[in-house]
Order: structure tokens, then C-alpha cells, then sequence
């Protein structure tokens, strides 16, 4: 299969221009390559197709599936922890593109309950912590333009608030948890970071994402000094 054939990126200006190069016949729109999206944020570019439009249609396989394009050669800047909680996904990729310069392709995420905060806790949660720390290593190798790990964790998560829960009542202590768990443990997340991962030599940078009103309907996120 040539994915050259790959045709329509909506969202990429570049589709208006057909690139130079063999055109296989049997397409409804020009070839295109696919730019690397490193260091290249995708704000303000608008979508060019959308769905009740019939004029383009979407690249299709032999056998009838969609087909989708494969980022070609990308160098992730970063890494980036965070949690799968649902209310925060729009706010977490947006953050990431429109503030940290960080489009979809340009960063490895790595999504998982509780976000970086089991970092925080290698003694307490041992499992939850190899778990990060070997990809984490494993990272390190195979995307060596990853220089920075951004760790962001949020307001109201619950499932880090189970887990630190779990890992209190198992070393046995009644200590009252406060509200920002999230917030207060990233320091002790850099102190983990400076004693177990420094060899791993990533620049780590902190994030909060709280909600900026009562009602929750939107959402701040601001850097925490390690
Ligand atoms: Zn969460």
C-alpha cells in the first residue's frame, strides 16, 4: 500500500496546493506530503472540509476503511504526564498547543489515572511508580529529542485521591488528606524526580490545572515551582 496515497489532512492549509510528484489516478484529491509536525503549532488553522460538504471524501482502502495519515519522522519535543480524566482532555491539548507550543505529534503523552502524582509517592504506590519511571527510561532511549517532561496534575482527582488514600491507610496513618492533593504533591513529585530519574537528564517542568469558577465549567492551569 503507498501511503502517499493518503490524501485529505483537514486542518492543513498545504491541501490547497497539489505537490509535485506522481499522482495516482484513481484519488478524487492531489497526493500530499505530510509535514513533520514538530515545532510547528497548528493554531488558526482552519478546517478545511467538513462533514456535510461531499465534494472531498475521505481516503478510503482497498477493503473500504477510512484511512488515516501516519506522522512521518516526528521528534517529540517532550513528554507529557497527565490524567485520563475526561473533563480535563480538551483543556490538557489545548493548554499543551496553544501555550506550551506543543501540537498532537510533537509531544509522547502519556495518559494514565492519577497523572504524575504517583511519582510523588515511590514507597507508597511502588507499583504505580515503576510503571512511569520504565517508560519513562524507556522513552529516554527511543525519542532522544524528548528533553523535557511536563507533568501536569489537576483539582478533584479522584482517582489520585484513592490511591493516596490506599497508600495512607497502608502505611496506617489517619492523617486528614487536604483538598489540592494534586498541587501540594508536586513538589514532593521533583523530589522524587531529583532522587530516582535525574540520570534520565530530562528538564522537568510542573503543572496545575484547577477550575477557575464554582460552577467548574472552566479551567485554569497554571506552573508550579519544583
Ligand atoms: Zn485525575
Amino acid at each position: 500500500m503507498d501511503l502517499k496515497r493518503f490524501a485529505s489532512q483537514p486542518g492543513h492549509a498545504a491541501a490547497q496546493q497539489p505537490t509535485h510528484g506522481t499522482t495516482p489516478p484513481p484519488l478524487p484529491t492531489p497526493p500530499m506530503r505530510f509535514p513533520e509536525t514538530e515545532g510547528q503549532p497548528a493554531s488558526g488553522v482552519a478546517p478545511q472540509f467538513h462533514e456535510g460538504q461531499v465534494t472531498v471524501s475521505s481516503p478510503k482502502s482497498e477493503s473500504g476503511k477510512r484511512l488515516y495519515p501516519v506522522s512521518q519522522d516526528p521528534k517529540p519535543a517532550a513528554i507529557v504526564v497527565h490524567c485520563s480524566d475526561p473533563r480535563f482532555q480538551g483543556a490538557f491539548e489545548e493548554f499543551l498547543e496553544q501555550e506550551l507550543h506543543l501540537p498532537k505529534g510533537g509531544y509522547i503523552p502519556i495518559v494514565v489515572g492519577g497523572g504524575a502524582g504517583v511519582l510523588g509517592h515511590p514507597e507508597q504506590l511502588p507499583k504505580e511508580f515503576k510503571f512511569l519511571k520504565e517508560r519513562l527510561e524507556h522513552y529516554r532511549q527511543i525519542f532522544p529529542t524528548a528533553h523535557r517532561i511536563i507533568l501536569i496534575n489537576h483539582e478533584g482527582c479522584r482517582y489520585y485521591q484513592n490511591l493516596k488514600s490506599r497508600a495512607l491507610a497502608m502505611i496506617g496513618s489517619r492523617l486528614h488528606l487536604p483538598l489540592d492533593l494534586g498541587r501540594d504533591d508536586l513538589g514532593l513529585v521533583a523530589e522524587s524526580f531529583r532522587h530516582f530519574l535525574s540520570h534520565l537528564g530530562y528538564s522537568v517542568e510542573l503543572y496545575y490545572a484547577k477550575f477557575s469558577n464554582p460552577e467548574h465549567t472552566h479551567i485554569e492551569i497554571e506552573k508550579v515551582s519544583a
